[in-house]
């Protein structure tokens, strides 16, 4: 039987543009469907307008250093618009730019939302379209408890978009989200308090690593509500007033939920091809990223296996090479490499001392704290903190950690090193290039 595609996506994220243009780069005909503007989360919601506001607000801490440089900065004042119209303006481009790979790779761009009718068959409004076989790519979305007045709240979507920087925040969260934006609302001026469940913030991370982000940021003056849920919100006469768990209340300007995000399958038609979503709302896959049905493969945040660009673009291209390059792949997601963008960064590859403990090894572990050389004349109190977690038996390092500047890009290099099954020997022989606070991963004792 012909079908209209080879290749039909729903989803043109990071994993669905990527999947979609290397199956058309081995001759497949390939269709992508999009409701939203091309590019996806990452790019329009996520990392890519994230890192800019990082990189405009990073400039307040550096002018506050260069006083002890010897500089004399003049008044200065942070256009929050400016700031958020030059990242508008980006994405714009970005968009522009994605827009034109897929249309070079001769990747059919289909506008709407896909319904699958059957395991065939994808509806697009009043359209249908055939394909042999069908790629689900369609990432995911904030979630937001239900509390009463949760209405008054954003996400990180809006809080993205906001048209005038918010003089007081609450973040509610204390995952990779709400770390970053708390660092992103504080850089640029705003009072940032962070309200949460657990006791400290960046569950799962090496404990260590999260007890010196916790109190680093509460040293940048981070107001933190550990242990603390937000019962509801309300309008008052000065703000919103959100009521906590304990009784207290605080007046902000914008509330900001960052307590996790759910994977998009409404309204796709899973239901007609029957594949039942997981406990978290995730397109269940196998090694191949096949659903149940053998023609059906999900990838990226829709499947909830580890909610990172670079990983769902590798799931997507791993298909791709499968099907349409006869190069059977699959994507390890063990030693991936991760960056928290908070103020300061966190970095990690492999795994905490907790989690090497869990999986059975005996742990050898070294750690550097220090405060960084640029801090002694700045005045910056921060301290980084540098940790090797390394299996006694074998003395290879299986895991990387990081609190400071720098560290997602430290951290690159790293899991390679991980990758490659590096031992604390081979750290231990590679020489440091001084003066750099990245040597301290080759000097520990
Ligand atoms: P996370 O899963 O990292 O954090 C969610 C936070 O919300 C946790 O603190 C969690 O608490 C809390 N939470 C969850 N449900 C509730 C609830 N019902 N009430 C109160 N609190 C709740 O999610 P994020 O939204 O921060 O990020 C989503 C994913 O996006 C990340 O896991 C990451 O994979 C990806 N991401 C990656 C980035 C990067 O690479 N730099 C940047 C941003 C996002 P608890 O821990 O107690 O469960």
């Amino acid at each position: 039987m012909a079908y209209d595609f080879d290749l039909l996506t729903l989803g043109a994220g990071s994993g669905g543009v990527a999947g979609s243009r290397r199956a058309a780069s081995y001759g497949a005909k390939v269709g992508i469907i999009e409701g939203r503007r091309i590019g996806g989360t990452c790019v329009l919601r996520g990392c890519v307008p994230k890192k800019l506001l990082i990189y405009g607000v990073d400039f307040a801490s550096a002018m506050s250093e260069a006083a002890g440089f010897g500089w004399t900065i003049g008044e200065n004042t942070l256009d929050w618009g400016k700031l958020i119209a030059a990242k508008d303006h980006e994405l714009d481009r970005l968009n522009g730019i994605y827009i034109n790979m897929l249309n070079n790779a001769k990747v059919q761009t289909i506008e709407g939302y896909g319904v699958i009718l059957d395991p065939h068959t994808v509806q697009v409004g009043d359209k249908r379209y055939t394909a042999e076989r069908i790629m689900i790519a369609t990432g995911g979305h904030a979630m937001i408890p239900d509390i009463p007045g949760k209405e008054l709240g954003i996400t990180s979507d809006e809080a993205l978009d906001l048209k005038e920087l918010p003089r007081r925040i609450l973040i509610y969260g204390a995952g990779y989200i709400a770390v970053e934006f708390a660092g992103i609302f504080n850089a640029a001026g705003s009072e940032v308090t962070l309200a949460y469940r657990g006791d400290k913030l960046l569950r799962g991370f090496d404990e260590e690593i999260r007890d010196h982000l916790t109190a680093t940021l509460s040293e940048h003056k981070i107001q933190q509500w550990p242990e603390t849920t937000v019962a509801k919100l309300e309008r008052g006469k000065d703000g919103i007033v959100a009521t906590m768990s304990n009784g207290t209340q605080i007046t902000v300007d914008q509330v900001m939920f960052a307590t996790g995000r759910k994977p998009n399958t409404k309204g796709i038609g899973l239901e007609n091809v029957g594949i039942a979503v997981g406990e978290r709302g995730e397109i269940p896959v196998n090694a191949d990223s096949l659903t149940v049905v053998p023609n059906i493969y999900a990838v990226g945040d829709v499947t909830d296996r580890m909610n990172l660009t670079p990983v769902a673009i590798a799931e997507a291209r791993a298909i791709a090479e499968t099907l349409y390059n006869n190069n059977p792949t699959q994507v390890s997601h063990l030693m991936v490499p991760t960056a928290v963008f908070s103020r300061p960064e966190v970095g990690v590859v492999g795994l905490s001392e907790e989690g090497a403990i869990l999986h059975g090894h005996k742990v050898k572990v070294f750690t550097a704290k220090f405060r960084p050389m640029k801090n002694t004349l700045s005045g910056k109190t921060d301290r980084t903190l540098m940790k090797l977690v390394v299996d006694a038996d074998t003395d290879k390092v299986l895991g990387a950690h990081m609190v400071g500047p720098d560290a997602g890009e430290i951290t690159q290099g790293l899991g390679v090193a991980l990758i490659a099954g590096a031992t604390k020997a081979d750290f231990d022989r590679t020489m440091g290039i001084h003066p750099t606070a990245a040597e301290e991963f080759v000097t520990m004792r």
